[in-house]
């Protein structure tokens, strides 16, 4: 789950990390006085959504009065905006956090995530950070430094010292830099997060550190032991198709491709999305329905395939082990009479009862293409999404 970076500086603050003093705000008044309850002469306005790349963007403005302020507010709020991360995705903009603005002399970069090569929580910093770190990764990964935290030992105050030294920190700067650290390991073990990126950290003019922008992205699968965490949970920032499908425990993701596949199983629906990209097609959506998927699962997840403009074709891929064939047929059927469904329907059953629900779905009166196998199910249905 992602968060807004107004909810990240609070959990920043929660765990004892400075940021800058900052509110929220609803509308272009609601910012302005956001703006008085923060002392100063310059404002930073940043579009609230769950993307970076805003600053590219102009979702980040700096203001010099309180008119700039309410201006940029009401440009932003109400609007929707892509970023070069949004993978052409609008998201809306319902709120701008009203921030302290700052002097930067120098933006670092700051990360930690779960490094799956090494099995540790790992910070990742540069001295380049700012809005180009993607080119700073590809092009000097030398400016790039990793620090890899023992599970068992955990953060270490000499380890914090080190990556600030070699970012070329003063001792004061690698101080505050190692309070920023702990701070952050600690949350990002007790709230189960997945990742937490702060950038730009910047050195202000000042001297000091700052943290001027952050993300965070939660693991899901401790969402239940983190109420807290779902309380901030914005759907209007997610894809409305995978909310519906968590709603009904389905395991989906949006693609760009034009063939709708339904499997159970989340191996088997990952091996029918490669099956489909050889024989030349592309899937429109991951959906697995699970092992233990009942007629009503199946429906829903017919109807949100087909929810879909883009899908030209459906692929069903089902391999009924701990799931019997005839109930997924029932449910096909359920769903194709439910839903007006105007595109080719490829099924291929295998597995538990699958005479039964050949049978079921042939005696349908419903046009639906039978396949003999993956292979021949995935050439079917790339050949009718063409021919679409
Ligand atoms: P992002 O583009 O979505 O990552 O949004 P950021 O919050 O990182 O802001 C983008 C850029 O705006 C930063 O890299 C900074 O250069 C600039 N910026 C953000 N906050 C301030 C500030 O307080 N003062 C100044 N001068 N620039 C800022
Ligand atoms: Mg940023």
């Amino acid at each position: 789950m992602n968060f807004h970076e107004y909810q990240a500086k609070q959990l920043f603050a929660d765990y004892g990390i400075a940021v800058p003093a900052g509110r929220v705000a609803r509308s272009p008044e609601e910012a302005v006085e956001a703006a008085k309850s923060i002392p100063g002469d310059l404002w930073v306005v940043k579009a609230q959504i769950h993307a970076g790349g805003r600053g590219k963007a102009g979702g980040v403005k700096l203001a010099k009065t309180y008119d700039e302020v309410r201006e940029y507010a009401k440009g932003m709020l109400g609007t929707k905006m892509a970023t070069y991360q949004t993978a052409g995705v609008e998201l809306p903009i319902d709120s701008v956090l009203i921030s302290e603005g700052t002097d930067i002399a120098k933006e670092l970069y700051l990360s930690v995530l779960v490094d799956r090569s090494t099995q540790s929580v790992t910070f990742i910093a540069s001295s380049e950070g700012g809005m180009d770190i993607e080119q700073v990764a590809a092009e000097t990964p030398e400016k790039i430094q990793t620090l890899n935290v023992n599970y068992i030992q955990g953060l270490q105050a000499y380890q914090c010292r080190d990556l600030g030294f070699a970012l070329g920190l003063n001792a004061k700067q690698v101080g505050q830099l190692s309070k920023i650290m702990l701070g952050l390991f600690k949350l990002f073990h007790e709230k189960d997060l997945a990742l937490v990126e702060l950038n730009p950290l910047a050195i202000l003019t000042d001297g000091s550190l700052a943290v001027l922008d952050g993300k965070v992205d939660s693991d899901d699968n401790a969402a239940y032991r983190h109420p807290d965490l779902v309380a901030m949970r914005d759907i209007r920032q997610e894809d409305e198709t995978e909310v519906a499908a968590s709603q009904h425990d389905l395991n989906y993701v949006t693609m760009d491709g034009n063939i709708g596949c339904m499997v159970n199983g989340a191996g088997l629906a990952m091996a029918t999305m490669d099956v489909i990209q050889l024989e030349g097609g592309s899937p429109a959506n991951f959906l697995d329905v699970g092992g233990g998927a009942t007629k009503e699962r199946v429906t829903e997840a017919f109807k949100l395939i087909l929810s879909s403009d883009d899908v030209k074709a459906i692929f069903v891929n089902i391999f009924g082990g701990i799931v019997r064939c005839d109930m997924i047929a029932e449910g096909i059927i359920a769903a194709v009479k439910e839903v007006d469904v105007k595109v080719p329907v490829v099924v291929r059953l295998e597995g538990t009862n699958v005479d039964a629900g050949k049978e079921l779905l042939k005696n349908s009166g419903l046009a639906i293409t039978p396949a003999d196998d993956i292979n021949d199910g995935a050439r079917k249905a790339v050949a009718a999404a063409k021919a679409a």
